[in-house]
């Protein structure tokens, strides 16, 4: 039997807004194998990725110029 979603407010744990996690995406986030419980509002979570996309970049940026970058917060 399909468990029924109902829309639920959840609080971000970035900017502590509150977000409304929808019958749809938590029907997408099961279908997907990922826990129901997103830490992260929407635009935290863009954000987030955007983040992570720079930091890649960056150290293949770095390995490719040969730079040394480790123990350097980024
Ligand atoms: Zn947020």
């Amino acid at each position: 039997m399909q468990p029924e979603f109902e829309d639920r407010t959840l609080i971000c744990g970035e900017c502590r807004e509150r977000f409304v996690f929808t019958s749809e995406a938590q029907s997408a986030y099961l279908e997907r194998g990922l826990p129901l419980k997103p830490r992260l509002c929407p635009d935290c979570y863009t954000a987030y990725r955007k983040l992570l996309r720079v930091v890649r970049d960056f150290s293949r940026d770095v390995s490719r110029t040969g730079q040394h970058w480790q123990g350097r917060l980024i």
